[in-house]
This record gives structure tokens, sequence and C-alpha cells, in this order.
């Protein structure tokens, strides 16, 4: 029997056993330090543990009064390519109509594919992890300029330090992690411990 909300020590068990997340010593592009990295695509290869996060964040949405009297006309959007088998799992569980990604080009985020103004229903927003909150807030623009309401909002990992709010709509989540990082290594403890670096990527 599937559960349907796993608590946030649960969610964090199948993360830790898929390898999404991982705890060590990181150093990121911009130079800062990390006892901890993520990599949530790794928790959506398989398919039992995609099910298990994706129908525990629909369910957030599903609990939504305005949402559920929506459904199916909603359309699921995902702010960036590593968001799309949060957005398709959602979708799926939603039974939602339809589904729409955008992705960062030229330092701007854009739908790569082509949407007609007025096409997209009331729609959610999701992703696997918010760090900052920017890709959403970019992803909000982007779908209120082609005229579409933005009525739920939510991802697997919340950062502490990422807002709460998206204007008025909340950021679910099933985690909020307290994330920690160092500007460089003369700040970080597992330098000082001479801890071995991996070097990872967002
Ligand atoms: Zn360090």
């Amino acid at each position: 029997m599937v559960q349907l909300v796993p608590s946030p020590q649960q969610v964090m068990e199948i993360l830790k056993r898929t390898g999404a997340y991982r705890e060590g010593h990181f150093v990121y592009p911009s130079g800062k330090h990390t006892p901890h990295y993520f990599q949530m695509p790794l928790a959506f290869r398989y398919y039992d543990t995609a099910r298990v996060l994706a129908v525990a964040l629909s369910r957030k949405f599903r609990t939504e009064k305005e949402i559920s009297s929506l459904l199916p006309k909603v359309a699921v959007i995902s702010p960036s390519p590593g968001g799309i088998p949060v957005a398709f799992g959602v979708r799926e569980a939603l039974s939602a109509e339809q589904i729409y990604w955008a992705e960062r080009e030229e330092g701007k985020r854009m739908f790569r594919q082509y949407v007609n103004q007025g096409e997209i229903n009331p729609c959610i927003i999701v992703d696997d992890i918010v760090r900052s909150g920017d890709a959403l807030r970019e992803t909000l623009t982007i779908v209120r300029e082609l005229g579409a309401k933005v009525v739920g909002c939510g991802t697997v990992v919340r950062f502490k330090s990422a807002p709460e709010m998206l204007d008025d709509v909340p950021i679910k989540s099933l985690v909020e992690f307290d994330a920690k990082w160092y500007e460089n290594g003369d700040a970080c403890s597992d330098c000082k411990e001479n801890s071995p670096v991996e070097h990872v990527r967002f």
C-alpha cells in the first residue's frame, strides 16, 4: 500500500536512498562550499519513488478547493527541464489536462514550445527543488504574460531561505530544508578539517 503523503523524514530517506541527497564536502561553480548536495532527478529515475513523490505533492493541490474544482482544466508547468519528471507525475496524479515547461535561453526564461496567448489553463507551477525561488518567479511572469492565472505552486524540496510565497500563492513542499553554505573555503568547516572536496554542478 502506497502511503499518500510521506512525512518529511520519509521523503529525505527516499532522497538519500536514491542518491538525490548526499552529505559530504561540495564546491559549487560559484565558489561556495556546502556540506550537502541535491541532484533531484536521481530520485525520479525510479518508477516507485517518482510516483510516491509526485502523488504526495499532488495531494497538496487536490485538497485545495479552488484547484480541485478546476480539474481537469488545469496546466502543470515546470520552470526548467529538471522539473519535467515532477510535472509529468503531478499531471498524471491530478489527471490535469496540460503540461508545459520553460527553459533558460540566452539568460532569459521562456517556453521553447510555441504557446498561443490565452491557451494555458489556470496553472500550477511545480519544481523538484527551490533554492532561491528565482526560477518560479520568472515562470510566474511569463505565464501571466500569456494570460494564464497561477492557482498553485509546489516543490519536493524548498530551502528555508527561499520565499514561502510566490506573490499571493503559497509555495507548497514535501520537505523544508535548512541549507547551509559558506561563501568560500576560508569560512568552511570541512576545509578546516582537510576533508576532500567534490566539485559539483547544480
Ligand atoms: Zn570547504
